[in-house]
């Protein structure tokens, strides 16, 4: 569910600023909707509700980062996995930043994510992992899990500024793709990952959707009882996209088409040069069925 948010009014400036996180600083290039003030200021309103003591607040733009773990290790997320992912994710798909500063929330547990959520959003997360609330501005992630959801969650918050009318099974499976991500030549990658073993079987059970009625489905049906079968269906179309060297054209073309094709369905068949939907989808089951991921379930 992706609502729209006001948008604040553009300001924009070429020049590098220094931005000063909780104790750790560094130079900042580049265009942003927010001035260095206006992140210092959100930030300093995020220390005044946090929902408990032994929590790190960082600003990385577009982002304000609030995190228990060790500051260190708080410091490490917002270097090594949010500022990796969102230059590469600009590099490749998404040219505005969010309309609104985002708050990232990093729990170091299932307990401190269950609880803190409570506090900060009034409900106990659905999913174990984590969560983009675009009413809440805001992502929390439950880093027992690792890394992966976090990635996940930061191609929702841009998928909501760049193509909000994005279905179900392109947003959900392209932030999928990047749970198990590497990079190629200085592009982000997605690699197989533990939602293989799911697909494989139920490709050998005859149990897939088709593609056609997988672009169809609307969130209460993409998020129904078969969510993770549609999940990984999606990640691992977007997957064999990316191995043909397709995947960025077809975001940018789907997008381009969303009000002719909202589903993607047409847009698919022009950029894989297909006139037989289902005779590629037993192509490409056969092709999944060849995939290995030596690890087998989610860490
Ligand atoms: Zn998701």
């Amino acid at each position: 569910m992706l609502a729209r948010l006001a948008p604040r009014a553009l300001v924009r400036w070429g020049v590098a600023v220094l931005l000063l996180g909780s104790g750790g600083s560094f130079a900042w290039a580049g265009q942003s909707r927010f001035t260095q003030a206006d992140y210092q200021r959100h930030a300093a309103e995020l220390r005044q509700r946090l929902p408990g003591p032994g929590f790190t607040v960082v600003i990385e733009p577009p982002f304000v980062i609030a995190g228990d773990e060790p500051a260190e290790v708080v410091r490490q997320h917002c270097q090594q996995t949010i500022r990796w992912a969102v230059e590469r994710f600009k590099q490749a798909y998404f040219s505005a930043d969010p309309t609104e500063i985002i708050d990232i929330w990093l729990f170091r547990d299932q307990e401190s994510y269950a609880r803190h959520c409570q506090a900060l959003f009034g409900q106990t997360p659905k999913s174990p992992y984590g969560f983009f609330s675009p009413s809440d501005r805001a992502l929390a992630i439950n880093m027992a899990t690792g890394g992966g959801s976090l990635v996940h969650e930061i191609v929702h918050a841009f998928m909501a500024a760049n193509f909000p009318a994005c279905p179900p099974w392109f947003n959900e499976g392209l932030a999928s793709l990047y749970e198990q991500a590497s990079e190629r030549g200085g592009a982000i990658v997605g690699l197989t990952n533990w939602r293989l073993a799911g697909l494989q079987r139920a490709i050998r059970e005859k149990k897939l959707d088709s593609f056609h009625r997988l672009f169809t489905m609307d969130e209460r049906e993409f998020y129904g009882d078969s969510q993770q079968t549609n999940y990984a269906q999606a990640r691992y179309l977007c997957y064999y996209l990316q191995e043909q060297g397709l995947l960025r054209t077809f975001y940018h073309r789907f997008r381009a088409n969303q009000k002719a094709d909202p589903s993607g369905c047409r847009t698919l068949q022009e950029v894989l040069q297909l006139k037989d939907l289902e005779g590629f989808q037993r192509v490409w089951e056969a092709w999944v069925l060849g995939l290995r991921f030596p690890e087998g379930v989610r860490p």
